[in-house]
């Protein structure tokens, strides 16, 4: 994979109205988290997540996926019939623009109460019972809230309790202790370059080191990872590869 590819691949990508979409998610990693709703897909190993964290609360078919991936062309009739029905006001402060919106990457999802007036573009997740214990426990499971509604002038979104995205652990727990959106995350990792001091972190008995590699010092980066400790990477769509280095604390 090209080093410009990488910045685009992984799921901490950053996809605003200041970083489009780069990359289209392979056709083929993208499945439906639920069978009774075929036609809503979702990156595979979010989709897995979601569905083991529904499972665990007991609110499988009370919490139902609303919108998952959309494609460019569907992201534009959203966006249009929107304008025409809502207006402009209501569109630009729901609706991402085409290439905007995270829903392209696979990792979005809206979720909401299954009920028979669900709606489609802002669904109803109330701030109660297991819809409120979804939204407090979603970073065990790598899920962040990503649009808050103390976070609007950094996210440039509305409030969307409905918006979930995967980032992965340990991300969503550090997102979450450090009150930070996406935007805000990416922005405090580049504050750790490879060649500078790295980011330490522990929990639940295992320690993260992490740092942002930036594009020009991709090449050749798999051969500096450590070979005997489990490593990940991503990109950030914003110049830059995340990598994070799993330890077991003894
Ligand atoms: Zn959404």
């Amino acid at each position: 994979m090209s080093p410009a590819e990488m910045v685009r691949t992984g799921p901490l990508v950053l996809v605003n109205q200041f970083h489009p979409l780069e990359r289209e998610p392979d056709a083929a990693s993208l499945l439906p988290p639920d069978n009774r709703r075929p036609n809503i897909l979702l990156e595979a190993r979010a989709g897995t997540v979601l569905n083991r964290f529904l499972s665990d609360l007991g609110c499988t078919g009370e919490i139902v996926p609303v919108s998952g991936y959309r494609s460019r062309a569907e992201q534009e009739a959203i966006f249009s019939d929107s304008l025409r029905n809502s207006g402009e006001d209501f569109t630009r402060a729901y609706v991402a623009l085409p290439g905007c919106s995270e829903h392209q990457t696979g990792l979005a999802i809206d979720l909401g109460e299954n009920r028979p007036d669900l709606d489609f573009i802002r669904p109803q997740f109330p701030d109660t019972g297991v819809f409120r214990t979804f939204r407090r426990r979603a970073s065990e499971y790598g899920f962040i809230l990503r649009y808050p509604e103390n976070k609007t002038a950094v996210t440039g979104i509305q409030f969307e309790p409905w918006h979930f995205r995967y980032v992965g652990w340990p991300h969503s727990r550090l997102m979450e202790e450090a009150g930070l959106v996406l935007e805000e995350y990416i922005r405090l990792l580049n504050d750790y370059p490879e060649s500078g001091a790295h980011l330490h972190f522990h929990d639940r008995d295992r320690s993260f080191e992490l740092y942002t590699v930036s594009q020009e010092n991709l090449e050749a980066l798999p051969k500096r990872l450590p070979g005997d400790t489990p490593c990940q990477w991503s990109g950030n769509n914003s110049g830059g590869v995340v990598v994070t280095i799993w330890r077991d604390v003894p």
